[in-house]
Parts: structure tokens; sequence; C-alpha cells
């Protein structure tokens, strides 16, 4: 049977035989599975990545890029597009609403430890567009994981497609299939934590809010008790995230009333135009095992956390760096996969549990603190702010260098 790059057989699968055989395939073509696909392809590994949708989604969700994460897109070669489509961001700031003091962090004060000594403020679907577009025929959309089983030398997956189930054979399956993972669910590995009660809105606008506050900088956080809120600016538009009540209905936040509501709250002007609204539900969950055998988890279906200080794919983002660099070395020097595999798991499960949860969890209470509370954390801020050592430190772990460093601490 004649193939393709990619041994899919001319003709489609038959009963019983893969339509394809291929060394990893990873599944989901968000930023994540992306950016392992294109990792393993790099390092001449055959490598095919299952996307459900018919193109990779244009979601609002993740839009910033922190400096380490930076460094890995620029060793695969994908950072520079990326740049050109995004903005950057050496300054965020922590806001008080009721004061309007300001506390301002500037990253360029890590210059000496990166190139990259900004935030990228830029949408996540651009970096999973511009990495499927140069995987070429190693990407297949329209195909979702249905079903796997794995045995002693691979994973054997069922792909729903169009108008078959397709059979694909694979060394390895790595699972980028996001917040719902179909794999997780399969492995049965249990997903602990916590939903948020309350739902969190976005909406974005090209109004331009800067006119509004002094001195904005492209990421902010302004903490209250009552109506906390943070401001993004991507290169289109401004982004507006609130929390939102779980008891009203999702066509109530959605609706004009909602939209005018909160734009008079935020700039005393209730007709502002907006571009997006969506609603999203928030979790802090992290699951009990991330290497299951010749499965693996990473990105939103290994963890989840809450969106405060953008950090949920700039993990998934190194998981898929942590391991593709254990895969390449198992399939390509022979490693050990039973010593490396395990490790991957160790490594990246930690630092997700000591600093994404925490840190998320934390940057929660900061925003939400009532006013006391509030004070007392950001007489403390101040106090980093103003002192070199601590606010340098601060900022090394927020850009998240120091979770990086812990884990390839772990052996
Ligand atoms: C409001 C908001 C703002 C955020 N901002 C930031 C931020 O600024 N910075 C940050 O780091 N993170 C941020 N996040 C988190 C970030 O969006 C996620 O962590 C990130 O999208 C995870 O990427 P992923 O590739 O693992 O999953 P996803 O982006 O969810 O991609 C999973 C892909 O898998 C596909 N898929 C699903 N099931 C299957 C299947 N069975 N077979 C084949 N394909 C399948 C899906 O169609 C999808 O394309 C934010 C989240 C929210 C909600």
């Amino acid at each position: 049977m004649a193939t393709d790059s990619n041994g899919w057989g001319a003709r489609g699968p038959r009963a019983g035989r893969p339509s394809a055989d291929v060394e990893v395939l990873v599944a989901g073509a968000g930023p994540v599975g992306a950016v392992a696909a294109t990792a393993l392809a790099r390092a001449g590994v055959s490598v095919m990545l299952v996307e459900a949708g018919a193109d990779c989604h244009e979601d609002l969700r993740a839009s910033t890029f922190h400096p380490p994460t930076l460094e890995m897109l620029d060793s695969l070669d994908l950072l520079a597009p990326l740049l050109d489509q995004g903005l950057k961001a050496p300054v965020y700031q922590y806001r008080v609403r009721a004061t309007g003091d300001v506390l301002a962090f500037d990253l360029s004060e890590l210059a000496d430890i990166t190139p990259y000594p900004f935030r990228l403020q830029c949408e996540q679907w651009k970096l999973a567009r511009l990495a499927t577009a140069r995987l070429g025929d190693r990407v297949r959309f329209a195909r979702r994981v249905v079903y796997f089983a794995q045995d002693a030398d691979g994973v054997t997956v069922h792909l729903e497609a169009p108008t078959e189930i397709e059979e694909v054979r694979a060394r390895y399956l790595v699972a980028a299939d996001g917040a719902n993972s179909l794999i997780r669910k399969w492995l049965d590995v249990p997903f602990e934590g916590f939903t948020y009660p309350e739902k969190f809105l976005t909406l974005s606008t090209e109004w331009p809010l800067e006119a509004h506050f002094a001195e904005l900088a492209l990421v902010n956080y302004i903490s209250d008790p009552e109506w906390w809120h943070v401001l993004l600016r991507v290169p289109s538009v401004w982004r507006v995230l609130v929390a939102a009540d779980d008891g009203v209905p999702d066509e109530e936040l959605l609706s004009d009333t909602t939209r005018a509501r909160v734009f008079d709250r935020l700039i005393g002007h209730p007709e502002v135009e907006t571009r997006h609204r969506t609603i999203y539900r928030v979790h802090q969950r992290v699951a009990a095992r991330f290497d299951h055998g010749r499965v693996l988890l990473i990105g939103d279906a290994a963890h989840l956390n809450n969106p405060l200080g953008g950090l949920g794919m700039n993990s998934g983002i190194h998981d898929a760096m942590n391991l593709a660099e254990k895969l390449v070395a198992i399939l390509k020097e022979g490693a050990d996969a039973e010593v490396l595999l395990p490790r991957f798991g160790r490594q990246r499960r930690a630092v997700t549990q000591s600093f994404i949860q925490e840190q998320t969890k934390r940057n929660k209470a900061m925003i939400e603190a009532s006013e006391a509370a509030r004070r007392s954390v950001f007489s403390e801020m101040a106090e980093v702010l103003r002192n070199p050592d601590r606010r340098r430190a601060y900022m090394h772990r927020q850009a998240m260098f120091a979770s990086l460093e812990e884990a390839a601490a772990i052996a």
C-alpha cells in the first residue's frame, strides 16, 4: 500500500490494520500539543498531531507568554513570527481600585538573565496556528481520539474521522486534549482539586481603555473585594476579565445589560462595543499522575488553574518541552523509558503543585481580598518593590524561571 510522509495508507484504514504507524501520536492541537509535536518533529521523531476540530480554535483564553516560554519557542524557531503578531509588555501592574495605588514591576530588570525580559501579549491560537502550519501533513484535523489501548510495545489509538473510525499505532500517546481530556478519563486517574463557585466573564473591546487610567500597563490586576478585574491588552483589543455570580444565567451574563453594567463601572461609559463575550468555569485541579506507561498527560489535560498570573498555558508548554526532550532521548538515543517518563511526571507534577497551583490561588486571594487583608498584602508587596533583591527574586519567580529550576533539580 502506498504511504505518504506520515505512513498513512493512500486508501485509508482497513479492518484490523492501522492506517498509520508513528513513534508518537499527540492528541490535541492547542498551544501545548502543537509545541510538543513541533519539538518532537524537529528532533526527527515521526509524529502525528490529531485535532478534533476542523482548525485550531480561535479562542481568547491565554494571552500572556512568560520569558522562559519565549526562550523555548525561540529554540523551536516559533518566536520571531509570534513577536511580530504580539505586544511586548515589560511592565505589569497591581492596582487598588479604591485608592488608585499602583505597584508596577518591570521585567527589563531581568535583561541579564534572559534575552526576552518582557511578557508577550499575544493570543494563544496564533501559536497553535503557526506551529500546525509548519507541521504540514503531520497534522490531521477533524480527528478525535475516542479510544486507545496500550500494550508492551505501543498504543493503538482509535480516531473518529468524518466518515469512519481510523486506527493508528504509536509507540507513545501524548494527551494534550485539554481540560475535558477523554484520554485522562479513560485512564481513570483522579483529577483532584475544586471548581470555583463563580464564573469568569471576559469581554473584549477596541475602546481605548488607556485613555481612562493614568499610565495603564498592558497587563493590570485591579484588586477590590467586591469588584476585582483584570485588564489585558492584545494587539487588536483590550480584554476585561471579571468574576460573575454563578446564580446568574449565562444568557444574562452575555447580554447587553451586563456589558453596559461592566463598562459603566469600569470607565463610567456603558455604551462600549465589544468584540467577544465569553464565560468560563474555572478549576484548580491536578491529575494524580502525569505518566501512565506509554500514555503521557500534558497541559490542561493534566492540570487546571485560574487565569490570574497567566500560568496555565505557559506551564503546559513547559510540560511539552520537558516531555519532548525525554521522548527524543528514549526514541533516538536508546535512553531508558522506565527511568525518564516517571521523572517527567515527577518533575512537572511537583512544580504544578508547589508553584502553579499555590501561586494562582494566592493571586486570586490577593485580588479579591477584604480591605484589611489587602492593606497588609499591598504594604508587603510595596516592600518587595522597594528592595532590589526581593524585587528581583519576586519577578524571577513570577516569570516562572524558579519553577523550571525546581523541576530540573528533581531526580
Ligand atoms: C480566561 C482565560 C484566560 C487565560 N489566560 C492565560 C494566560 O494569559 N496565560 C496562560 O499561560 N494561560 C492562560 N489561560 C489558560 C490557557 O488557556 C490553557 O492553559 C491552555 O489553553 C491549555 O492549552 P492546551 O493545549 O493544554 O489545551 P487546549 O487549548 O484546551 O487545547 C486542547 C485541544 O485538544 C482538542 N481536543 C480535545 N479533545 C480531543 C480529542 N479527544 N481528540 C483530539 N483532539 C482533542 C481540542 O479541540 C483543543 O484544540 C487562560 C484561561 C482562561 C479561561
